[in-house]
């Protein structure tokens, strides 16, 4: 399902939590998160889509592909990574 091209990340303006950011074909950006279900989206041109654009962290576009590393992560231990979701 092609319904835009990811162009980084942002944090939930709900929730905080981070979302990937998409960029529909007609320049849209779209990052509805997965979390709350609050819907980011803004048409280019409008205030609205700087206030967005602005908190996007872009994907880095010449980042190399990640080099497999040969040791194996140790796994991760129960961290609080996301300390509300016990
Ligand atoms: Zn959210």
């Amino acid at each position: 399902m092609a319904t835009g091209e990811r162009i980084g990340v942002m944090n939930c303006w709900s929730c905080n939590k981070e979302v990937p950011v998409k960029k529909t074909p007609g320049g849209n950006l779209s990052a509805p998160c997965t979390w709350c279900d609050f819907m980011h989206y803004a048409k280019p041109g409008t205030q609205h889509f700087k206030n967005l654009h602005a908190d996007v962290r872009l994907d880095p576009n010449d980042a190399p592909p990640p080099a497999p590393d040969k040791t194996p992560a140790p796994p991760a231990k129960s961290g609080v990574k996301y300390p509300h979701m016990r």
